[in-house]
C-alpha cells in the first residue's frame, strides 16, 4: 500500500535517511559529484530484520569508514552469517577494494553485494584491477538500475509526503553505459566509455569508443541494447 504521508511520522529510520535533493545530486549517473554517499544494509543470520543507515565520505573514503565503524561497534559470533549490501554513488577505488578484501577475509561468513551508480576513475588501471579482484574474491558488483534507485528512494530518502514513487528519473542510457563499462572491466578489456567535460566542467559528455576487441568479446545483444550502435 502506498503511504499517504512521507516516511517522517513515527519512522524510526528517519534520522538515517538523506534529503531528496541530496539523493538527486549524489546518485545521478550523469553528475560527477566529488563526494561519495553510501547506503548500507546489514542482515544477520536468518533474521528478517534489516539494519539500514547512510554515510558520506569524510577525510576517509566511505568504504573505510564503514569497515572501521563496523569493526569497532560489532561484537558478533563469527559463526553467524552476515549479509551486507551497499549502494554507492561511486564504485570503490583500488585502495578501498584492497581494504574490503582484507576485511572480508577476516570475516568468512560475510557476504557483500555492491550496487554503484558510477564507476570511479574507470580509466585508471589500478581501479579496474581493484574491481576485478573484488569480484574474483566473491563480492557482487553491479551498476544501479531503475529498481535499485527506486528501492533506495523508498528506504533511504526522506521523500516528501505522497512522493513515494517520485524518485528521480535518471537517464537509463547512462546506467547502461556504466554497466557496459563494468562488463569491460570484468573481461579485462580496454575502456569503451569515454567521459569528457567541457565549458569549465559545466557539461559532461558520455560516448562509446568501441575497438575490435569489444566487438569480438561482448555479446552483440548487449552492445545493441545501448541503442548507440547498429
Ligand atoms: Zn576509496
Amino acid at each position: 500500500m502506498t503511504s499517504e504521508k512521507g516516511p517522517s511520522t513515527g519512522d524510526a529510520t528517519l534520522r538515517r535517511r538523506i534529503e531528496p535533493w541530496e539523493f538527486e545530486v549524489f546518485f545521478d549517473p550523469g553528475e560527477l559529484r566529488k563526494e561519495t554517499c553510501m547506503f548500507y544494509e546489514i542482515k544477520w543470520g536468518t533474521s528478517h530484520k534489516i539494519w539500514r543507515n547512510s554515510s558520506k565520505n569524510t577525510t576517509n573514503h566511505v568504504e573505510v569508514n564503514f569497515i572501521e565503524k563496523f569493526t569497532a561497534e560489532r561484537h558478533f559470533c563469527p559463526s553467524i552469517s552476515c549479509s551486507i549490501t551497499w549502494f554507492l554513488s561511486w564504485s570503490p577505488c583500488w585502495e578501498c577494494s584492497k581494504a574490503i578484501r582484507e576485511f572480508l577475509s577476516q570475516h568468512p561468513n560475510m557476504t557483500l553485494v555492491i550496487y554503484t551508480a558510477r564507476l570511479f576513475q574507470h580509466m585508471d588501471q589500478q581501479n579496474r584491477q581493484g574491481l576485478r579482484d573484488l569480484i574474483n574474491s566473491g563480492v557482487t558488483v553491479q551498476i544501479m538500475t531503475v529498481s535499485e534507485y527506486c528501492y533506495c528512494w523508498r528506504n533511504f530518502v526522506n521523500y516528501p509526503p505522497k512522493e513515494e514513487t517520485h524518485w528521480p528519473k535518471y537517464q537509463p542510457l547512462l546506467m547502461m553505459l556504466y554497466a557496459l563499462e563494468l562488463h569491460c572491466i570484468i573481461l579485462s578489456l580496454p575502456p569503451c566509455l569515454k567521459i569528457s567535460r567541457r565549458c569549465q566542467k559545466q557539461l559532461t559528455f558520455f560516448s562509446l569508443t568501441l575497438q575490435n576487441c569489444h566487438y569480438q568479446t561482448i555479446p552483440p545483444h548487449i552492445l545493441l541494447s545501448t541503442g548507440l550502435i547498429r
